[in-house]
């Protein structure tokens, strides 16, 4: 398929596809589907190998925002029964993360509800950052408080806090529909703010919200111009309480296709599988790891993925390896460290069975496990 040998080449040489070709990828039939996997593998091994970087949601406080984002069990008038709680403590966070840790966790992502922090938030996690690395060592850890204000990206960052995550989420055109308390220009800040203070930029979307292919192109061309190192591509969970929990639009092949989008036009960077994963690739996760070179292990903030042994599991059943914390996760020419893994070639993916069409609201399980509880996490 010409289409398919020319994205490989473009994501080999790190070019930018047109919009039009990043369209036609989400257009490709079922029938072309595992040819579409094997060319973006193609570009996704040339970049990372067979490396898979294994990340550790910890979520310090938990439910009670006042922005309305309509996807999020955690927003204003949510009636989702997820766990609620404020700050955990920095021994409790720490312990939290070590769990991620012992998994094979390379990374820990602190997370916090809410519009953004105060400047007393921020003291709170700067104790939180240094807790988990003097308890972890060689552990990244990314911040992702929401909105910052002026100087407390510089104040995370001297905390130690290697990374922030904050999502564009959807295109710009259609951000008004998904929340009215902030817009994208203000999400596109705060990443800037985080890249002017030195931290690596982590920003992603939420695919499966009602939007349209062009949709789904515009923000992963706006993510592709911000240039962050990491771009987690979450699949909507549609939590019962929520505006969106009608919103079952996905299939594992439109998800795949969509990852495969994501990496054409962001080649060298760290994708990043998120969010719904479970609920939506179901049994053809294992088919993501070629197109994506990272996953969250375990739980979600305030839902329940698959355990993380099972991840484990997926990883090494599909060839995959674990990265370790002696490895660098991006390229030589985004970090100037040693290169990447040499591209192999990995043989044909094995035709999978054919999806159904249900949606699986059952998988859709409210976390009651670790961070903020007294049950053990899974990973
Ligand atoms: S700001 Fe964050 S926690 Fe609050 S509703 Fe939006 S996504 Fe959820």
């Amino acid at each position: 398929m010409d289409l398919l040998n020319t994205l490989v080449d473009k994501g080999l040489r790190r070019e930018l596809p047109t919009r039009e070709e990043a369209l036609a990828v989400l257009a490709t039939s079922d029938d072309e589907l595992l040819d579409v996997v094997a060319a973006a593998g193609k570009v996704r091994r040339q970049w990372f190998g067979r490396r898979v970087k294994l990340n550790y949601l910890v979520n310090l406080k938990s439910g009670l925002c006042p922005e309305d984002c309509s996807y999020c069990s955690q927003r204003l008038g949510s009636k989702a029964e997820i766990l609620k709680y404020t700050w955990l403590k920095p021994d409790d966070a720490s312990k939290a993360a070590a769990a991620g840790v012992a998994g094979g966790a390379k990374r820990v992502c602190l997370v916090a509800s809410g519009r953004g922090p105060t400047d007393k938030d921020v003291d709170r996690v700067s104790e939180t950052i240094s807790t988990i690395k003097e308890q972890n060592e060689g552990v990244e850890v990314c911040a992702c408080l929401g909105l910052l204000s002026d100087g407390q990206a510089e104040r995370l960052r001297t905390a130690g806090a290697d990374a922030y995550n904050h999502n564009l989420n959807t295109s710009e055109a259609t951000y008004g529909d998904i929340c009215t308390t902030h817009d994208f220009s203000d999400r596109v800040s705060t990443v800037q703010q985080a890249q002017a203070a030195g931290m690596s930029a982590c920003s992603g979307l939420i695919a499966g919200m009602g939007e349209s292919d062009a949709d789904l192109v515009d923000v992963v061309f706006a993510l592709r111009d911000l240039d962050p190192d990491s771009v987690p591509v979450n699949f909507l969970i549609p939590f019962e309480g929520t505006p969106l929990a009608e919103e079952w639009n996905l299939t594992p092949q439109r998800a795949l296709r969509i990852l495969a989008m994501v990496r054409f036009v962001c080649p060298d960077v760290e994708v990043r599988l998120a969010g719904g994963r479970e609920v939506h690739l179901r049994s053809l996760q294992p088919l993501a790891l070629h197109l994506v070179n990272s996953i969250f292990l375990g739980d979600y903030l305030t839902s329940e993925g698959q355990a993380g042994k099972d991840d484990l599991a997926m990883i090494a059943d599909a060839g995959f390896e674990v990265e370790g914390t002696d490895t660098t996760t991006l390229p030589e020419h985004r970090t100037g460290s040693e290169a990447a893994t040499p591209a192999e070639e990995a043989p044909a993916a094995a035709v999978p069975a054919p999806p159904s069409d249900d949606t699986r609201r059952d998988l859709v399980s409210v976390r009651r496990r670790g961070a903020g509880t007294d049950l053990p996490p899974n990973a």
